[in-house]
């Protein structure tokens, strides 16, 4: 799976170059030209990386950080600044308002790549990687099977997208809507009852004889994926 990023930015010619370079270091590059059409992508897409300009028409790029960061459904999605100003001033106000790292312009686009590799690296570590490991289950990505205990666990590919989701952000609750929104895609009508029909059968395929249960259910909160032995 691709890391999809949204680049916010309204210089034509900067994101044709960003677009290309980031196409080729195989990211999904999504595009908005000003800063409501960037809030809005946020939202509808979940990016899983955000380029924002600071000086963007309509919505500043400060005020988007902060309303990323204030919105419970996007606050966790990284973003790095895109400053044309040299201020030790502007960098500053965009690190407060919760931006993860930035780049003054001009950047090479290589080296932009590398600073959001190293974000992804420091706010998702399972990006990039082939093989998923939560305890005693192993989630191979590029072959589509898991297993627990070395024993093949057989999982519907809903079950699939679930515990990769799950085993992603190991130790953090997430709501039914939260998982409807990430799992199953932020524009399908799908009851969230339906996610403990699923959160039920990943258990019983997971749940093999000697092993604990690795997924919480926290009252009227939602789930976790934790293992006991973990915990320590
Ligand atoms: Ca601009």
């Amino acid at each position: 799976m691709k890391p999809k990023v949204l680049i916010a930015e309204d210089e034509a010619p900067l994101v044709e170059l960003l677009t290309y370079n980031l196409e080729k270091a195989s990211f999904h590059a999504q595009i908005a030209r000003d800063g409501e059409e960037a809030l809005l992508a946020v939202e509808e897409h979940r990016p899983d990386l955000v380029l924002l300009d600071w000086m963007l028409p309509y919505v500043s790029g400060v005020e988007i950080c902060r309303r990323i960061r204030r919105n419970p459904e996007t606050h966790h999605v990284p973003i790095i600044l895109l400053t044309a100003r040299g201020e030790e001033d502007d960098r500053i106000r965009g690190l407060d308002a919760g931006a993860d790292d930035y780049v003054v312009k001009p950047f090479s686009p290589s080296e932009l790549i590398a600073r959001a590799r190293a974000v992804l690296r420091r706010t998702r570590p399972a990006f990039g990687k082939d093989l998923l490991t939560f305890g005693d289950i192993a989630m191979d990505l590029v072959g589509q099977r898991v297993s627990r205990s070395d024993t093949p666990v057989d999982l519907s590919a809903t079950g699939f997208r679930l515990l990769r989701f799950l085993m992603e952000h190991p130790g953090r609750v997430f709501s039914r809507e939260q998982l409807l929104d990430s799992v199953w895609g932020h524009d399908t009508y799908i009851e969230p009852r339906t996610v403990d029909v699923h959160i039920l059968r990943l258990r019983k395929a997971l749940n093999l004889p000697g092993t604990d249960d690795p997924i919480r259910t926290v009252r009227s909160a939602g789930y976790a994926l934790e293992l006991k032995n973990q915990l320590a």
